[in-house]
């Protein structure tokens, strides 16, 4: 994977990097026109970032901790640190509503200085939000300000070491701040890789995967992040909490799970060790068809409870794959017909195990339609993000869901959650889906939703939003499988673990965080 760090901010109201926005492709356009309609989307709005509540003392006492370059209280650094990426987070973006910019943007540079930020904010009660690389799209850059004298965005921006690399143990010690890319680019000068490619993988921080659970796109070969971390430094309001001093143990419950997924709401994560593989020598990803998403599905089941698994491993529904959006970032174009299916090979020497997922796969009904689907997929696989906000431009609400289940219950789960949406938002929804993540027990499900806007598409949305979930919920699937919980999913949430699971999560946050200024309302309901 060769990538470019991101060397820039993201765009304060789009996804990603400001020169790549763009307006629909012409094919795409006609499209749109044909299902939806076309709206084009007002012009630019004026942003009023609101005055900053911090007094000149609380601001001399953060300059004198991280000196002054690191405090920034300007209108663009806080406009950029307001909420994450989520469509109801770009739709605020752009009505140029930021009414909960943080207060200020501060930038620790060790843990040393995470600590003590914490002290200060514990004195001063002001409320402080982890920032790594500002892709959450559950709400979770957006704690609770009510009752505090402030908000602090602590950026972790500097933090960006490759700290520690043993190559007879096989782990790396990273630093949070550091993007997907950095992290890969790093490991890679000593022939290393982590082999985590979520779609925000540009952005997306080794903090924030750790703090949100995430999950790339190779999670067939390399796993989820949590399987790829074997310890974790946590700094929090009562002290460090350092895990991980074995590859496994029997000693009580493992903590590190308590604070994998933890979202900021316990402590803030300044160091990770991860588990590391060599680089692939080789790297071979191919498109399969198959004659429909059960029989796609059933071929993913056998390859994963028969010890097949390769590294990559994805199936578009009928509708995602006659819109072709699985293998590039534009929509229309040449379908394969039926379902596509996704496999990718990465290691020393990926024949042996590409001619047992193959003829697996061919025994099981799948057609191979070669490599060159398979690269188009590869070569487009981190643009989808930005048609979301080209259709935004004119007038086309999109956003995606996620959700997993047991093999057994996956069609019921899929029919209730496309049910939902489109008894909420009407006749004229498209609703796309494909298998993301596969397990040997069940799997994951990523619905992607485009519907025209309505007059208020953020009421709009929570609706739709709010009915899909509790679809989930009643099918007895979760509500992230992913995405993490934010402040979003909190309510689905606390059914999903019940009063007992949200009382457990309530006395570790007493504990760890007393005044509760860490990311308050974001995770714990
Ligand atoms: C277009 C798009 C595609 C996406 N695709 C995927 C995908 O394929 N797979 C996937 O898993 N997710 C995906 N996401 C969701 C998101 O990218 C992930 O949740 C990611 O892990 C967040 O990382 P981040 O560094 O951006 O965290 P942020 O958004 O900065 O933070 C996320 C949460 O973690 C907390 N946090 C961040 N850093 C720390 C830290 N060091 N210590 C404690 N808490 C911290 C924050 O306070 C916040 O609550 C996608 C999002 C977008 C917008």
């Amino acid at each position: 994977m060769t990538h470019e760090p991101p060397s820039h901010e993201m765009h304060a109201s789009r996804w990603g990097d400001p020169a790549s926005a763009g307006p629909l492709p012409d094919a795409t356009r006609d499209l749109v026109e044909l299902a939806f309609g076309i709206r084009e989307s007002p012009a630019a709005v004026d942003v009023t970032v609101p005055v900053p509540s911090l007094s000149p003392g609380q601001l001399e006492e953060l300059r004198v901790l991280l000196g002054p370059d690191h405090v920034l209280t300007g209108d663009e650094e806080r406009r950029l640190r307001t909420r994450g990426k989520s469509t109801p987070d770009l739709l605020r973006a752009r009505a140029g509503d930021v009414a909960d910019a943080p207060d200020a943007v501060v930038r620790p540079g060790s843990h040393a200085e995470v600590e003590a930020l914490l002290a200060l904010a514990v004195r001063h009660h002001l409320a402080v939000v982890p920032f790594g690389g500002g892709t959450s799209v559950t709400g979770g850059l957006a704690p609770r300000r009510e009752g505090f004298a402030g908000v602090l965005s602590i950026d972790l921006v500097r933090m960006k070491a490759l700290r520690e690399v043993d190559t007879v143990s096989m782990t790396a010690v990273l630093e949070p701040g550091l993007r997907g890319p950095e992290a890969e680019a790093l490991l890679a000068e000593e022939g290393l890789l982590l082999g985590h490619y979520p779609q925000s993988f540009e952005y997306a921080s080794i903090g924030g995967f750790a703090a949100t659970r995430s999950s790339g796109q190779s999670s067939a070969g390399y796993g989820r992040f949590d399987a790829m971390v074997v310890g974790l430094t946590l700094a929090t309001p009562q002290g460090t909490l350092e895990l991980g001093s074995s590859p496994a143990n029997a000693a009580g419950p493992d903590l590190r799970q308590l604070v994998l997924g933890s979202e900021g709401a316990f402590g803030i994560i300044t160091a990770v060790r991860v588990r590391v593989r060599r680089l692939p020598a080789q790297k071979v990803y191919e498109a399969w068809q198959f004659g429909s998403f059960s029989e796609g599905a059933d071929a993913m089941r056998h390859l994963a409870q028969n010890a097949l698994m390769p590294t990559v491993l994805r199936l578009s529904d009928e509708t995602e794959t006659a819109l072709n959006l699985a293998s590039q970032s534009d929509v229309g174009g040449g379908t394969t017909g039926g379902c596509l299916m996704i496999v990718g090979h990465e290691g020393p020497d990926v024949a042996g195990r590409r001619a047992l997922v193959s003829a697996a796969l061919e025994g099981l009904g799948g057609t191979p339609l070669g490599e060159e689907r398979g690269d188009a997929w590869v070569a487009g696989r981190f643009h989808a993000p930005y048609l979301r906000d080209s259709l935004l431009d004119v007038g086309v609400l999109a956003e995606t869901l996620e959700t997993a289940t047991f093999w057994a219950d996956r069609e019921r789960l899929y029919t209730a959650v496309k049910d939902a949406l489109t008894a909420e938002l009407g006749d004229r929804t498209i609703v796309l889906c494909h298998i993301s993540h596969v397990y040997e027990t069940g799997c994951s499900l990523y619905f992607t939703v485009a519907t025209p806007q309505a007059e208020d598409p953020l009421e709009q949305w929570r609706a739709a939003k709010a009915r899909a979930s509790q679809a989930m919920i009643d099918a007895g699937a979760t509500i992230t499988h992913h995405h993490a919980v934010g402040t979003d999913h909190r309510e689905w949430f606390a059914q999903e673990i019940g009063p007992v699971g949200v009382s457990i999560l309530r006395a570790v946050k007493a504990e760890l965080d007393p005044t509760g200024v860490l990311n308050p309302g974001v995770m714990i309901p």
